[in-house]
């Protein structure tokens, strides 16, 4: 084998719950808009958008978050995380659970909502407003095989006690076996991937000082604490 010219990176991992085991991430999958917003909103025809953060993006959500240069719009999403154990292409839905996800986290798509809006009005890309450091703290992963296959139950986030989003997993607008059957018509999903599949209604901005915590029931809880830049 040809010799590196740089020492490889070691890859992102994950705790994985109740183990000394960890999860080495591949790539990170955002599923768009993907709850109702909108009492009476209903659901598109067209599956939601998609778009990428680098694994390196993803960290614990502990300890102290870094309020991100550049911004003055930070904002938290709280979504369910899904793990890829079986990668594969064309995955059916009623294979996803079967074969392919090998565990569930709570995590944070976390968006600098200013460069996200400039971004849109410039028909430019948005990995500024979303591809930054620490842009997805996620909880240890509970594997599927411990906690099931999670259809309902509550996820939520609160800001310095305050209740900003509230859903219920039954909410998801595409379920998670159609995402994942979505993702792999357009890319051959492979073990290590995650997928954040969508925030509900209440996303807002956090400012340095603020507390944040969140979770998704049956799957993990977190608390953060946002870092004065
Ligand atoms: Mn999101």
């Amino acid at each position: 084998m040809a010799a590196f010219v740089l020492p490889p990176p070691a890859p992102t991992t994950l705790a994985v719950a109740g183990t000394d085991a960890v999860f080495p991430v591949g790539r990170v999958f955002c599923i768009g808009r993907n709850y109702r917003w909108a009492a009476g909103e209903t659901r598109p025809d067209a599956m939601p958008a998609w778009f990428m953060k680098p694994a390196s993006a993803v960290v614990p959500a502990q300890g102290v978050l870094p309020y991100p240069p550049g911004t003055t719009d930070f904002c938290h999403e709280i979504e369910l995380v899904v793990a890829i154990g079986q990668g594969g292409r064309d995955i059916a839905p009623a294979d996803a659970e079967a074969r392919h996800i090998w565990g569930y986290a709570a995590g944070l798509d976390l968006t600098l909502r200013d460069l996200q809006q400039q971004a849109k009005q410039a028909g430019g890309p948005w990995e500024a407003a979303k591809a930054f450091d620490h842009a997805a703290p996620c909880t240890p992963l509970v594997p599927a095989t411990v906690g099931g296959h999670p259809r309902q139950g509550a996820i939520w986030l609160a800001v310095n006690g305050v209740e900003r989003q509230r859903a219920d997993l039954a909410d998801l607008l595409w379920p998670v076996p159609e995402l994942v059957a979505m993702l792999s018509r357009s890319v051959a999903l492979r073990p290590g991937d995650l997928i954040f599949t969508g925030t509900p209604a209440g996303v807002g901005p956090l400012q340095a000082g603020d507390t944040l915590a969140g979770g998704v029931a049956g799957i993990g809880q977190f608390t953060l604490h946002v870092h004065t830049p």
